[in-house]
């Protein structure tokens, strides 16, 4: 049988047999006791690369984030993002469930936010309105498209929002496939926000896992709410160490999932039944079909040649490279993209 294409995202990886020896030869503990050596090294590990004091591992992007809005957006608070950005899109509101905390979101520029567009967010002192204490980003972006900030642009959000006294998280679940196309520092990221969450379960290729960094104090109390929300593990040492292989080997190759995203890109700018291909820098492609050919349809169409991807909007799909994909899958592609023509 042919080798299955799978476009659907960066998550279906699965370890490989290097990895899983890590796993198998863990040391480990009880990490509620905060006793489990494996989980406590990469902790360390992950807040000492961006120059934080401290880190919790988690089992979710979607929880070290929500931990991150829950304690600096408290209720009769509210927080600026911009609209497609995952915080507000895919964690089930989690802003208002966990944290009783108000939204205001942005229409920015492929998932980005600009300084003015926060400085204009931000609330009066008025007793009608929830006071602003929390911006969040995220980077690369994943409905923009896998847009990136630059330095400047991020220097530029850290200061208006020390300025105005606001906190800064930054949802970093793709964090280093953006900083493997902008170049910027680890350590110089972590002194521009006050936390940073970033997943290991994505295109570094661990199995499970997320860490959200900070200060000592910040840290202390998300291991309280990450116990209350149920995220405290016991042998988590065995995932661990798959994120600290993740992190010591998977970090450099990032580099060629976005070069094979940019050849995805010009392959499907070939295809007459494809209306825009969104410019990216990173893992994430996105397209639209031209307004008479059916998502559905074409994702059906991909499917019975052994190519898996998902509906992303109304025309929208996304394509999303990874460890399990290489350039070998160009020509396959080449092959049966120009077939497609049902309407
Ligand atoms: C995947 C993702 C997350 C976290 O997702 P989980 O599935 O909860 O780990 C957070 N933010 C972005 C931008 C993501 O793509």
């Amino acid at each position: 049988m042919e080798k299955i294409i799978d476009l659907r995202s960066d998550t279906v990886t699965t370890p490989t047999p290097k990895m899983l020896k890590c796993m198998m030869e863990a040391e480990v503990g009880d990490d509620v006791f905060g006793t489990d050596p494996s989980v406590n090294k990469l902790e360390e590990m992950a807040a000492g690369l961006f120059d934080k004091e401290a880190a919790l591992f988690c089992p979710s992007g979607t929880m070290t984030n929500q931990i991150a809005v829950f304690l600096q957006a408290p209720p009769l608070s509210e927080i600026i993002i911009e609209e497609s950005n995952h915080i507000y899109q895919y964690e089930v509101g989690g802003v208002a469930f966990n944290s009783r905390a108000s939204v205001k979101t942005v229409n920015g520029d492929q998932g980005k936010l600009t300084q003015d567009q926060i400085m204009n967010a931000i609330n009066p002192d008025d007793i009608h309105k929830p006071k602003t204490t929390l911006v969040c980003l995220e980077n690369t972006t994943n409905r923009g498209g896998g847009a990136t900030y630059s330095l400047e642009e991020l220097e530029a959000i850290s200061e208006i929002c020390k300025r105005e006294n606001l906190k800064l998280h930054l949802d970093g679940a793709r964090l280093f496939n953006a900083l493997a196309e902008t170049a910027i520092p680890t350590a110089k990221i972590g002194g521009l926000f006050d936390t940073i969450s970033i997943c290991l379960s994505k295109g570094l290729g661990a199995p499970v896992g997320s860490l959200l960094l900070g200060d000592e104090g910040t840290i202390r109390k998300a291991r309280q709410v990450r116990k209350v929300m149920g995220g405290g593990m016991r042998q988590a040492g065995f995932l661990a160490a798959a994120g600290i292989y993740a992190l010591e080997h998977n970090r450099e190759r990032l580099a060629d999932d976005h070069l094979l995203a940019e050849s995805l890109r010009e392959l499907l700018k070939q295809q007459s039944y494809i209306k825009e291909v969104f410019n990216g820098q990173t893992n994430i492609v996105l397209f639209d079909l031209s307004k008479n050919y059916s998502p559905k349809n074409f994702l059906n169409f991909l499917n019975q040649h052994g190519i898996l991807a998902v509906q992303f909007g109304p025309q929208r799909i996304r394509f999303v490279t990874h460890l399990g994909l290489d350039s070998s899958v160009l020509e396959p592609l080449a092959q049966v993209l120009p077939l497609f023509t049902s309407l």
